[in-house]
């Protein structure tokens, strides 16, 4: 069975094409600049050489009908006929608390769809109009979304209703959704086939760190926390954005600054963070290279992030009352030696120690915890696109 997995984003649509029956990915590709001058679609047929076509692509409908085009191609295409694609799953990133799980795509589910716009409305106005492309090309093809929030519905309100008039949240739905979700899912199902224990019994802590981070609380294989929030500006500080800081910083800056609340909410997204402190870069390669070049800021900007990310795990086992594993995934949490090490440093009383030469992996699936400690730390490379791909077979 072949299933397409799709994740529009405002200018940008990344695809994947799996065969479910091994789940091997046959094709993936991205569209790229949609809707601007000069657009690409990049195309990397499995054991083939990666193709680019630049063309004029004005919209995410004829963005989808370049990817089917290439899915199809002579020489670069994976497929003879569409009909080979036995269904499409979607990444959608909010979905309020109308989806606790995935779900088939109807009629009824895209106006449903239409009314979380409010709570993401960078994030899901690209993804519907994905959707809808994606519909409108393939008619007969069953879809299914996935959202990011999804797996986050289990937490109990005391962990989701944040300090404010209740009514925010009844008028508004103002509270914690948590992100990541899809990745948090799988990598905690991941970890419960390496810990060899039945996922519903595992505590664990995992730390999605990338350009955006959130960390989950994961016990009996249920998220109770996530370090993200209403947006996905709550939590550790990331690449641009600032994460936690007193609510009252924000308009003590809009005065200071003179900034719109448009322009304080990009201040936020965009300016802040690792970024920000640093004045180097969003990038850990680069922070780590100007640390060790003797830059004070870019290793302060490393100490907060490895300090904020401490605590948030100090703060989950206190919500789980244990912790049988740490996971990191994410670009960071994949890669990055020197931050899992900062991470890890001084956490014996939590029974975390990592064995050095074992966190030297990167990209790979690998238990890093040393020999005698009581908590396992492992590295799991996150994979939303297959996740994406399981939940779709499962529903159709
Ligand atoms: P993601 O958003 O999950 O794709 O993560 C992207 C981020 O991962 C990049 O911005 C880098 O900060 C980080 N990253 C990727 N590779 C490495 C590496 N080898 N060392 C340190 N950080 C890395």
């Amino acid at each position: 069975m072949k299933v397409l997995v799709i994740n529009c984003g405002s200018s940008s649509l990344k695809y994947q094409l799996f065969d479910m029956d091994n789940k091997s990915v046959l094709a993936k590709g991205l569209v790229e600049r949609i809707g601007l001058n000069e657009g690409m679609l990049k195309h990397t047929p499995a054991g083939k050489d990666k193709v680019e076509i630049s063309d004029n692509i004005p919209n995410h409908k004829v963005a989808v009908k370049m990817m089917l085009d290439a899915l199809l191609d002579e020489n670069h295409g994976v497929l003879k006929s569409i009909s080979e694609i036995s269904a499409v799953g979607h990444r959608v990133v909010h979905g309020g608390e109308k989806f606790s799980g995935s779900v088939r795509i109807t009629d009824e589910v895209m106006n449903v769809l239409k009314e979380c716009v409010e709570l993401a409305p960078l994030h899901n106005p690209p993804n519907i109009v994905g959707i809808e492309a994606a519909r409108e090309l393939l008619p007969d093809v069953p879809m299914v979304g996935v959202f990011d929030t999804a797996f986050h519905q289990t937490m109990p309100n005391y962990a989701y209703i944040y300090g404010v008039p209740y009514e925010l949240y009844e008028k508004y739905g103002v509270r914690r959704y948590g992100f990541h979700g899809t990745s948090h899912r799988f990598v905690s199902a991941e970890a419960a086939k390496m810990l060899n224990k039945p996922i519903e019994e595992t505590k664990l802590v995992t730390l999605h760190l990338g350009n955006g981070s959130s960390i989950s609380a994961v016990k009996n294989g249920k998220s109770i926390d996530n370090s993200m929030g209403f947006t996905p500006l709550e939590g550790i500080l990331m690449g641009t954005r600032s994460g936690n800081i007193d609510p009252a910083i924000v308009p003590f800056i809009m005065e200071k600054e003179g900034l719109s609340t448009d322009e304080m909410n990009n201040y936020l997204n965009k300016k802040c963070g690792v970024y920000g402190v640093s004045g180097v870069s969003s990038d850990f390669r680069d922070l780590e290279d100007a640390a060790n070049n003797g830059n004070n800021r870019a290793q302060l900007a490393l100490q907060i992030f490895a300090y904020q990310a401490k605590k948030f795990i100090g703060s989950y086992v206190a919500a789980m009352n244990g912790l049988d594993a740490i996971v990191f995934t994410g670009g960071i949490g994949e890669n990055s030696s020197t931050t899992r090490k900062m991470i890890c440093e001084d956490m014996e009383f939590f029974g975390i120690k990592i064995d050095e030469e074992k966190n030297q992996v990167r990209g790979k699936q690998a238990d890093i915890s040393a020999e005698a400690a009581k908590t396992k730390v492992l590295v799991i490379p996150t994979n939303e696109e297959l996740m994406i791909a399981m939940d779709t077979v499962a529903l159709i």
